[in-house]
């Protein structure tokens, strides 16, 4: 996820950061606490009843992998609002206006508009259709915007008479329909709207309303806007760009070539796990109820010193204690073992793990992006 902070006057990206979630990292956690629950349930050792279904959730409920990215996002938050006077936010909601497409037919849409709602609809169409050719399933290649029912037989414009084709398949198609073409399938999947296009992304939402709590004004942006605003000035597909793109107030943003780039990851705060088991769920080692060692705890940024040895030398990192009091570094040279003598705390451990981003823009990369509107 991108974050970035712009000037109002002139409108310029002077801070920005990618922000990664351990979204996934808490569902196999939890997962794997449940499947220790259930061996141990099954163990044949004493009666555990079972204690999983008399719970109830409270509304607005989110999975806590989902629900950690909403708070990662608001910690951001508050800590930039600490740093720096932040006068509104920009959010990309949802991933296509629905409300835009819906009124595709409406004649004498002006130029501007009428190609910002061809961006939405093939974001609706690449999402819906999968990323790839309806007819042949061929990826990796431009994909056409083609009628199911040729305009020229009566069919409409409208996203339920349209699916994406490579370029054969779309030349051999010609005027037929999908049905004649010998794909009654692609005929009926057109007919089904598409769940998540109804915005109802939970995390987003729930985002927003969070936001929205600042009382500072929210502007609400949709996916295809956002790559509309990023292609038309130019720019390449990277989370920050994306993120100085939401809106109306991203259509005209100025990003410099040389802007760093803070990489966050989310690590959490440990875990409370006292028994550590083998990979069949068996209790094997445990460790020790103290989280701080030599005065030191996983997570602190460290400097490091070392005099002699196989690491001589002087490195920064993120440090991972161990009670003997030697401990692991994670640096920018790689991995480094140094005994606690050796390091002093530059940063405590927040949560977070930080890296310097690319200096300069990335590659540009267009293979995702836009061919011409629709016709
Ligand atoms: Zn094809």
């Amino acid at each position: 996820m991108g974050t970035a902070i712009s000037l109002e006057k002139p409108k310029c990206v002077i801070w920005a950061a990618e922000l990664t979630h351990r979204g996934q990292a808490i569902r196999d956690a939890l997962s794997s606490r449940s499947q220790q629950r259930r061996f141990r349930r099954q163990r044949k050792t004493r009666y555990r009843a079972a204690r999983f279904n008399n719970r109830r959730r409270s509304a607005g409920w989110l999975a806590p992998s989902l629900q950690s990215r909403v708070e990662n996002i608001w910690t951001w938050g508050v800590r930039l609002a600490r740093a720096c006077p932040i006068t509104s936010l920009s959010q990309e909601l949802v991933r296509f206006d629905t409300q835009l497409m819906q009124n595709a037919e409406i004649s004498g849409v002006e130029y501007q508009q009428g190609e910002l709602q061809g961006y939405e609809v093939r974001g609706y169409l690449l999402e819906k259709w999968g990323r790839q050719c309806a007819y042949c399933g061929v990826k990796d290649l431009p994909l056409e915007v083609e009628h199911i029912i040729p305009s020229t037989r009566g069919g409409s414009n409208r996203v339920s008479n349209l699916s994406l084709a490579c370029h054969d398949c779309n030349q051999e198609k010609g005027t037929q329909t999908a049905a004649e073409f010998g794909h009654p399938d692609v005929q009926a999947k057109a007919k089904q709207p598409l769940k998540d296009a109804a915005a109802v992304n939970a995390t987003r939402w729930a985002l927003f309303h969070r936001l929205k709590l600042t009382g500072l004004p929210v502007e609400i942006g949709t996916g295809g806007r956002t790559k509309f605003n990023r292609i038309h000035q130019g720019y390449p597909k990277a989370h920050w760009i994306d993120a100085a793109c939401v809106g109306e107030s991203g259509a005209s943003v100025a990003v410099t070539t040389g802007q760093v780039i803070l990489l966050i990851k989310a690590m959490g705060h440990g875990s409370r796990q006292m028994c550590r088991t083998d990979k069949y769920g068996v209790p094997a080692r445990h460790r020790l109820r103290q989280k701080r060692h030599f005065g030191f705890q996983t997570g602190h940024i460290v400097k490091a010193i070392v005099p002699t040895g196989k690491y001589a030398g002087t490195y920064v990192g993120r440090v991972a204690c161990r009670a003997t009091g030697r401990f692991d570094l994670v640096t920018a040279a790689g991995k480094v073992t140094a005994s606690y003598k050796h390091l002093k705390t530059l940063h405590h451990s927040d949560g977070y793990t930080y890296q310097k981003g690319q200096g300069a823009l990335p590659p540009p990369d267009f293979r995702q992006g836009y061919p011409a509107p629709i016709r």
